[in-house]
């Protein structure tokens, strides 16, 4: 059969979908790029944030449409469809299967029973996570995820993640290393490890810690660069932070979710670290690599959040200057303790205006910090044939830039340097450098 995957959300996400494609594949099914040609459809959801939420219902419910035409398959699965689970039944009684995050591992046999009773399924049970994860090994990638954690144990008051991806699981060592090593052969490069909070990593047979986990991912011969998110401020270490001074294939970025620059707020989120805490780890953190790329998540207009909480959160973006910020309206979600304890009483036109402030101003920064970086020669990675512009090549610095060059050469998985020759909004230009000169190569105190 043919199948088709719709993704909403997160990297997460992402990967889980990675995971449906390969369990499919090696059932013998057909992946297919078009919902129409599908004899499976299935919509992946979050349910961190609410737009993927109502993105995905619509979808769900063209498709649910298209299903009563033919003879296709429609399932949901991901944190939206553990979170609705019986009321997304109701909402579309046509609806073949239901299923959450810790049964990936069981859709084969979900999709059988489907096919056999011909009755919808649900499943959403808390079945924790088991320690294989099915992946294909794609010839051509030139970079993947690798979960090392799944599910969190910090039930931040605004996130619904704990409730929905359970508690945390830290896959143990041997499998996460055999995993990238097989990606690697394949002619992977760079790997971007995941987890909800990949700090907290311990794989208790082994003592592993998430640093000592680095330091074996970074001894793996023709790996090139290693990647990883989500962080929590909380657990950023000093070992960690020292990692980046000795571990070069580590790229020369972090993201580093503050949410809030008000100590207040951070308090009523549950997050644990002060504003002065996380400043602090910035700062050792640019000690070491003075030009490493700090990226983070902020939420506007949590409960209570006064003008001065605002304040707070723009002057604690001037003082850090991250070269990017995902932003977002608060929104309460179902089951958080913000949800059940705090009003959302922040008007909508607030939240609004507060946002538009904090974006304009995280934006100036971002493009000031690309300017910087014109004449600059800087090593890439290059990912792939760029499909909008022919002729031209996506490639991504360490510092998670990514850099358009064209090229007729064929540069696909190679590292390059180039010349970066125009900053766009949310992009570089290069061109291909021969020449001599070397940013990078000066000091691993100083890569860009
Ligand atoms: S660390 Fe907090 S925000 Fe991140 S997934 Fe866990 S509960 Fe959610």
């Amino acid at each position: 059969m043919n199948f088709y995957i719709e993704t909403y959300g997160c990297q997460m996400n992402e990967r889980d979908s990675e995971e449906i494609n390969a369990l499919l594949r090696m059932e013998g099914h057909f992946e297919t790029n078009s919902s129409r040609n599908a004899d499976i459809i299935i919509i992946n959801t979050c349910s961190v944030r609410e737009k993927p939420s109502q993105k995905a219902l619509s979808a769900v419910g063209r498709y649910i449409k298209s299903k009563n035409q033919g003879k296709k398959i429609v399932a949901i699965c991901g944190c939206f469809a553990k979170q609705e689970g019986e009321r997304l039944k109701e909402r579309f009684p046509n609806i073949d299967l239901i299923f959450g995050p810790q049964q990936i591992k069981d859709l084969p046999i979900l999709l059988n029973q489907v096919l056999k009773e011909r009755r919808s399924i649900i499943d959403t049970s808390d079945t924790g996570y088991v320690n294989e994860e099915k992946f294909l090994i794609d010839k051509d990638s030139v970079t993947a995820f690798v979960n090392i954690t799944k599910g969190c144990d910090n039930f931040c008051s605004f996130c619904i993640v704990p409730y929905l991806r359970g508690r945390e699981f830290s896959r143990p060592k041997t499998v996460i290393l055999e995993e990238i090593k097989k990606r690697v052969e394949n002619g992977v490069k760079e790997i971007t490890i995941l987890g909800q909070n990949v700090n907290s990593y311990y794989d208790k047979h082994s003592n592993t810690d998430f640093v000592d986990l680095l330091e074996d991912i970074h001894s793996i011969e023709g790996l090139e660069r290693i990647r990883f998110t989500t962080s929590h401020p909380k657990d950023v270490s000093n070992k960690l932070i020292m990692a980046f001074s000795y571990l070069p294939k580590l790229c020369n970025h972090i993201h580093l979710p503050v949410q809030s620059g008000s100590d207040r707020i951070l308090s009523l989120m549950n997050r644990k670290y002060s504003r002065q805490h996380y400043i602090e780890i910035t700062k050792k953190l640019r000690d070491i690599r003075k030009n490493i790329s700090i990226t983070t998540d902020i939420i506007v207009g949590f409960p209570t959040e006064t003008d001065q909480d605002f304040e707070d959160t723009l002057s604690l973006v001037e003082e850090v200057k991250f070269d990017t910020a995902f932003s977002f309206k608060y929104s309460p979600r179902p089951m958080t303790i913000a949800y059940r304890k705090l009003r959302d009483d922040v008007p909508p036109k607030t939240k609004e205006i507060r946002l538009k402030i904090l974006q304009g101003r995280i934006e100036e920064i971002a493009q000031e910090k690309n300017r910087n970086l014109e004449g600059k020669v800087l090593d890439v990675l290059v990912e792939e044939k760029s499909e909008k512009f022919q002729g031209q090549y996506i490639s991504r610095t360490s510092c998670n830039r990514v850099v358009n060059i064209i090229s007729n050469e064929e540069l696909k998985g190679k590292i390059v340097k180039v010349k970066i020759t125009k900053a766009l909004k949310h992009s570089l230009l290069g061109e291909l450098w021969k020449g001599e000169h070397h940013e990078e190569s000066r000091s691993s105190r100083n890569i860009a």
